[in-house]
């Protein structure tokens, strides 16, 4: 249970009359009464001040390969320090970290802005990831730490659901280097029942990674009689196809987990996403998968392998395909 005092006021909300605050950070757009803590459990009325309850608060941390982000075209092959606070904005059935994206009172553990920076220069970290639960709730303490990561030479990844209001995301863009957003469905319903929250805020937020030259991969976890159909992933592989068929996309298995109970992903399922997907995509990833196909990154010109993941990582052979030149749009080559 986090017993520290909460001090320091958040960043993107208003005063409104009666001690009420405003928050303007995601679109949920909450008005929080004295006392109110809001649906995403990161911040709370505490007399008339909007608070983020868990500035400096860590619930999980770990040093994981890149390639678990999942990123697999930026710095292939390097670990990095991976954090997390409790909380998230969306409360999606499936949530396969659910005890801590739902628990506002997990238990957590203190550490600075300047502690994860050292922390991650002592792992030898490529930089540090804001992952496992929803970073971009957790705002004020990442836009300050990605800040002094950058100017330590690392980098700074998100893992995110990318359901943030234009204004905020734009101030935290400048800090980060790659993401991966979670594309859940192009099913607007499907947001609004399994996960509580909408979709086009959702697209407008990758558009906006895209634009402001974030490396960017998208990820669509298939579930079961949900979001399976053809049509559903035909759906959402156009809206990748729209924006840059550059940009790489990863299927992953669902497995069972907090209020979801259909049964786990085929691999049939994730194969027959794949086979659909590389049509109009260049890059396209299968993860949690018993199988090899989109492990690797392979050309998709002359079917080269360019990065050879058996067992996490794998070292990238260039940013061309060395049979055909094709291009292949991989950040951080050493
Ligand atoms: S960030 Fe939290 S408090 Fe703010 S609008 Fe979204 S759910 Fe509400």
């Amino acid at each position: 249970m986090t017993t520290d005092p909460v001090t320091r006021p958040a960043a993107w909300w208003q005063p409104l009359p009666n001690g009420q605050a405003a928050c303007r950070l995601c679109p949920i757009g909450c008005r929080l009464r004295e006392g109110q803590t809001g649906p995403c459990r990161t911040r709370a009325n505490r007399q008339g001040t909007m608070v983020p309850l868990h500035y400096g608060r860590i619930v999980s941390a770990g040093v994981d390969p890149i390639e678990k982000k999942p990123l697999y075209h930026f710095h292939p092959g390097r670990r990095i320090l991976s954090v997390a606070a409790p909380g998230c904005n969306l409360h999606c059935q499936f949530c396969q970290n659910w005890t801590i994206s739902q628990d506002g009172d997990a238990r957590t553990t203190a550490a600075s802005p300047d502690d994860l920076v050292r922390a991650a220069l002592a792992e030898d970290s490529v930089g540090i990831a804001f992952t496992y639960s929803e970073p971009l709730v957790w705002f004020e303490f990442v836009r300050d730490t990605a800040r002094l990561a950058r100017e330590n030479g690392l980098k700074n990844v998100l893992v995110t659901n990318g359901f943030l209001n234009s204004e905020p995301l734009a101030e935290l863009l400048p800090w980060i280097d790659a993401a991966n957003i979670d594309l859940k469905s192009m099913d607007p319903a499907f947001y609004r029942k399994v996960c509580k929250a909408q979709l086009p805020p959702v697209l407008a937020a990758i558009r906006q990674f895209h634009a402001a030259g974030v490396l960017l991969e998208l990820t669509n976890l298939i579930i079961p009689g949900y979001n399976d159909s053809d049509g559903q992933l035909a759906g959402l592989v156009d809206f990748v196809a729209d924006l840059d068929a550059e940009i790489p996309l990863h299927f992953s298995a669902y497995h069972p987990a907090w209020k979801m109970a259909a049964p786990a992903t085929p691999t049939a399922t994730l194969l027959r996403a794949h086979t659909l997907a590389t049509r109009k995509l260049s890059w396209v990833y299968l993860g949690n998968a018993a199988t090899e196909v989109g492990r690797d990154t392979v050309c998709p010109d002359c079917g080269t392998v360019l990065v050879d993941r058996r067992g996490y990582g794998g070292v990238a052979v260039g940013t061309a395909c060395p049979q055909c030149q094709r291009a292949c749009p991989i950040v951080g080559i050493e």
